[in-house]
């Protein structure tokens, strides 16, 4: 592209209503933000589904992290090595019961870091399509050959991996979300296993929106289907769930090792400061704790339920499902938009979701209940959303 089009490009992406911008909000608690003129919402749009971001225990422990320092000052290979990474990643290990643990500064870095050390020129990376965009720059920074299989469609990709055998002196890999970030579908791990028993290959699942989230006890997607072992790779954020910042990649020690040696993104940024890892720590305790971690999960599916009940009622064009990602398909971008700014004119805070996130045609409000949300605030959300749908 040459500089001199940025403008016209611009207006290309205006015209198809797929321009993006910037709105501030300030969250006052985990449910309610205020914007720069001092409206408040009720925000159904933050991946914050335990509410944690607000918790007493967890705010106490960043706020104590904070007397080491405000930044961590160097990659973890150098200054920034805190106590506090450490312990988490201890922490994180034992919660998913793998050997290990690292962290990385996003989710995102993480799936960057992990495919680009383990995947190379000759490898072959199968991938769903549906799978995040962070997974998708992973498979392309790694020089892999990859191999896009129909969304969840086991059948394809056994038929993807039958037609390409392990290559000489390389590796196949199989990725993929464990919920997908957009419709909120959980992976068939089953079958996934299975393939993987008959068809060797090394695989690589992302629960960035599982953690906390599906599972009994929250441990995502291998204990949704009462799994244990199997992922050689299990990444996540500490993002959305667990209420800070950064990644991590559960694994064996020795895949650690070698993400330490050779994942870019790991060795060639300044790590996360201690109060960031604090925070994520103690909202890891807090899920944890038996009785707090599962009143809190407890809460979420029931806010979930609450919410899917009374929209479909409402008839609302909802994606089935169980986790608390509620697609609304609208089609058009226009429509989502338009719905969008309508829900924000009655105080609802809700995300259009467009190209090139979604399809093209597959635009939808992607909305999300937390564990925080109230019964009340859910009841009159759902009522507000129902008038303005039948409005436009
Ligand atoms: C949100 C998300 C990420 C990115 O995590 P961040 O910590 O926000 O960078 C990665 N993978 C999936 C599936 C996600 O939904």
């Amino acid at each position: 592209m040459k500089i001199s089009r940025i403008n016209e490009n611009l207006l290309a992406i205006k015209k198809s209503e797929n321009f993006r911008s910037i709105n501030d909000l300030r969250m006052l608690s985990a449910t309610r933000g205020i914007d720069g003129q001092g409206k408040e919402y009720v925000v159904f749009s933050s991946n914050n589904y335990l509410g944690l971001t607000h918790e007493k225990s967890v705010m106490d422990a960043a706020r104590a992290a904070v007397s080491f320092g405000t930044g961590s000052t160097g990659s973890r290979l150098t200054s920034g090595a805190s106590f506090e990474l450490s312990l988490l990643e201890k922490n994180i290990a034992d919660f998913k019961h793998t050997e290990s643990a690292l962290v990385f500064n996003t989710g995102y870095m993480t799936n960057l870091g992990v495919l680009y050390a383990l995947a190379d020129k000759s490898s072959v990376i199968f991938s769903d399509r549906l799978n995040h965009a962070s997974i998708i720059d992973g498979c392309r920074i790694s020089g892999a050959k990859i191999l896009i299989y129909e969304h969840n469609d086991m059948n394809h990709l056994e038929k993807l991996l039958e037609q390409t055998p392990v290559p000489a002196d390389g590796q196949r890999f199989v990725v993929t979300d464990g919920v997908f970030s957009m419709d909120g579908d959980i992976v068939d791990l089953p079958s996934l296993l299975n393939l993987k028993a008959k068809h060797d290959f090394c695989l690589i699942v992302d629960d960035a929106h599982a953690l906390g989230v599906i599972g009994k006890t929250g441990r995502g997607t291998a204990e949704h289907f009462g799994i244990n072992g199997g992922i050689d790779v299990q990444i996540g954020t500490l993002s959305k769930a667990l209420a800070s910042e950064g990644g991590y990649a559960a694994c064996s020690n020795e895949i650690r090792d070698y993400l330490v040696n050779k994942a870019r993104p790991f060795i060639f940024s300044t790590s996360l400061p201690p109060m960031v890892a604090a925070a994520a720590n103690q909202a890891l305790a807090v899920l944890s704790d038996s009785s707090k971690g599962n009143a809190l999960m407890e809460k979420l599916r029931e806010n979930t339920k609450l919410m899917r009940s009374l929209l479909e009622k409402a008839g609302l064009p909802i994606v089935q499902g169980c986790t608390p990602i509620i697609p609304i398909l609208t089609g058009s971008s226009q429509k989502a938009l338009n719905f969008a700014k309508l829900c924000r004119e009655n105080g609802i805070m809700l995300s259009a979701i467009r190209p090139p996130s979604v399809p093209e045609g597959t635009s939808r409000i992607r909305l999300t209940v937390t564990a925080a949300h109230s019964q009340e605030e859910i009841e009159k959300s759902a009522l507000i959303m129902k008038e303005i749908w039948r409005k436009i």
